[in-house]
């Protein structure tokens, strides 16, 4: 039953949250106390994809330091204005895949659904910046598009929410979605990519954990942690809810330049995923996206740190570093070695 929204109902706390989120690159140099004439805290003319961060993240950020790790994850540089030849737009061939109703069919098996534009934080690296979510995002009429392209395709049993960030979407709008996947007989996993768990813990509160049971799809959550000072303790508590939900948790990093391309940082990172139950799974390359390029990590040093990182750590706790190339039947993995790791 789809119970409609009732418009009497106080927003949750989580909503409020998101709502006072920081958008002010002033604000957020007052917070932290950094001086507003510092060379490299000039604002890039952030066209269209402006600064945005949540409280709760923001009070993980240690005041006064320029080179904080979640400070550079959400702050406007300079040098995002700065040309480079190798940056697009599409950067990993999107735009070619979709199927209509906010679909993209790429990999055999899985089909993702962007279910929303919105995330509530703005990472600067992130290469949906630039995509043109208007006219791909699936919510509009109720998913009935989607569902259709989705039913239509026997060999999909696996959907993934995407975005933007899927948890984004009020509670009512969810729950429509997945009592439609429920229906479709071949779908037999659901997987979640967002990044809300990690930026904004009260959005795992009693009524997403209630939308996680109705699904009788078995579940795989995916959050996204670039960094060990991500995990406070708010975060680590709504992990524990969300491993308690029976789902497997699971975990996509960035590699970014000056952030956590030090295996020391990478190492921490893995240890504290698994501390609270989450497994690491891919270590993205950057995608060659326009305005990111400065966190750029070249491929030959990203594995030199894989190296040194597998002489660190069991191998259940090393991400798989991975590039998205269009074209491609899946992403591509890169071993120490240098070679695509076919397996
Ligand atoms: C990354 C991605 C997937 C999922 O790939 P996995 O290797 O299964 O994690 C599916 N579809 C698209 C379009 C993707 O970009
Ligand atoms: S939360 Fe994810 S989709 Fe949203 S801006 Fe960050 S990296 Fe991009």
């Amino acid at each position: 039953m789809i119970t409609k929204p009732d418009s009497s109902r106080q927003p949750a706390v989580w909503q409020r949250e998101l709502a006072a989120s920081l958008i002010s690159p002033a604000a957020l140099l007052e917070a932290l106390s950094l001086p507003a004439d510092h060379p490299q805290l000039a604002p890039a003319i952030a066209r269209g994809f402006p600064l945005k961060v949540p409280l709760a993240y923001r009070q993980r950020m240690t005041p006064g330091n320029v080179d904080d790790p979640l400070f550079r994850q959400v702050w406007p540089h300079a040098l995002e204005a700065a040309p480079h030849p190798q940056a697009r737009i599409d950067a990993v061939g999107d735009l070619a895949k979709a199927r209509g109703g906010g679909i993209i069919h790429k990999y055999h098996g899985r089909a993702l659904l962007i279910t929303t534009g919105a995330c509530a934080i703005h990472c600067r690296y992130c290469f949906r910046r630039h995509f043109p979510y208007g006219e791909q995002l699936a919510s509009r009429r109720q998913w009935q598009d989607a569902l259709a392209v989705l039913a239509a395709d026997p060999s999909i049993h696996e959907v993934i929410l995407s975005g933007g960030d899927p948890l984004s979407l009020a509670d009512d709008k969810l729950a429509a979605l997945i009592d439609g996947l429920n229906d479709i007989a071949h779908l037999r996993r659901l997987r979640i990519h967002t990044r809300q768990p990690i930026v904004l813990p009260s959005r795992v509160d009693e009524a997403l954990l209630r939308w996680l049971a109705r699904s009788r799809l078995a579940t795989v959550i995916v959050v996204h942690v670039n960094h060990a000072q991500e995990i406070d303790a708010s975060v680590a508590q709504a992990l524990a809810r969300l491993k308690g939900s029976g789902a497997l948790l699971l975990n996509q990093a960035v590699l970014l330049r000056g952030i956590n391309d030090q295996v020391e940082v990478q190492r921490r990172l893995s240890e504290s995923l698994f501390a609270h139950g989450v497994l690491p799974y891919y270590l993205h390359l950057l995608d060659p996206v326009v305005g990111a390029m400065h966190f750029d990590v070249p491929l030959q040093e990203a594995l030199k740190l894989m190296q040194a990182l597998g002489a660190q750590l069991p191998g259940y706790l090393m991400p798989r570093l991975a590039r998205e190339i269009p074209g491609q039947p899946g992403k591509t993995l890169y071993t120490p070695q240098g070679t695509p790791c076919l397996d």
